[in-house]
């Protein structure tokens, strides 16, 4: 009698630790699956000439060519993020809509700031040539400024500027001077310091005036220490963001003039 109700509990404990691991089993890839969608419904929504789907940890391109989707690298610094990023790595940082967004700038968040080259490459053009073969004039704000800016037709990006120029141009003088005498927007460069291509490169980013702006490099103390600073109005942001614009002034390294196309970080 002892013996059997020994031998029971044991097959208990047994049974109970293989229902443990086939939860454990079932929950884990459920979980990653619901990411993978999300991110697959951003870039399908926000890319919808280029991106076809995510299969199989493959981002699946309308020409039919695919990209690598999670390199599965579990642990990666901020500068790996930066230097060797894969396309799941540009969703790391969430990008906050929130007016708050100052309580989660914790350090290194930088939403946006990880850039996948190969794809924005794979977009915009691999070349400086190619990117060039896709820029068209636009005129920003034509009753205040009329600098001629240079942008990539690609993914429409030319008429969304166009139509934050328009709202711009409607705002008072208190809040047009941040945007008249923008600082730039084409040129095919790596970001100062770094080996990484701007995303200026690709036709896809506005500086706007750089009197009132604020940039964490410009900020770094004798400590290597800098604090986040910034002087464009949240009403300025709001219609850059509407159009697919996230803004520079949202990342723990601050760079408030800076504005870049990347419609899949913006919910
Ligand atoms: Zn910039």
């Amino acid at each position: 009698m002892r013996k059997l109700f020994i031998l029971l509990s044991i097959l208990l404990l047994f049974l109970t630790c293989c229902r443990q691991k086939e939860v454990k089993n079932i929950q884990i890839p459920t979980k990653e699956l619901s990411r993978i969608e999300s991110i697959e419904n951003k870039l399908k929504k926000a890319y919808p000439d280029f991106i076809l789907g995510i299969k199989d940890n493959q981002l699946i391109w309308t020409d039919s060519t695919t990209m690598i989707f999670d390199d599965k690298i579990l642990t990666k610094s901020h500068d790996s993020l930066l230097n060797f990023p894969d396309i799941e790595d540009q969703f790391f940082y969430e990008y906050p809509s929130d007016p708050n967004y100052m309580d989660i700038l914790s350090l290194n968040y930088d939403p946006g700031r990880i850039r996948n080259d190969a794809f924005l490459k794979k977009m915009y053009g691999n070349t400086e040539e190619e990117v060039k073969e896709n820029l068209v004039e636009i005129i920003w704000l034509p009753n205040s400024d009329s600098s001629k800016l240079l942008v990539t037709k690609i993914n429409g990006i030319h008429n969304k500027l166009e139509q934050i120029s328009q709202e711009l141009d409607t705002l008072p003088d208190e809040l047009k001077k941040f945007v008249i005498k923008p600082a730039g927007t084409f040129k095919w460069r790596v970001i100062s310091g770094t080996n990484r291509l701007s995303a200026h490169s690709f036709g896809i980013a506005i500086d706007i005036n750089v009197e009132y702006s604020n940039y964490w490099k410009w900020d770094i103390d004798s400590k290597k220490e800098f604090k986040y600073k910034n002087k464009i109005p949240l009403q300025i942001v709001n219609i850059f963001e509407k159009h697919g614009f996230i803004w520079g002034g949202k990342w723990y390294h601050y760079d408030t003039m800076h504005f870049e196309y990347r419609p899949e970080l913006i919910d």
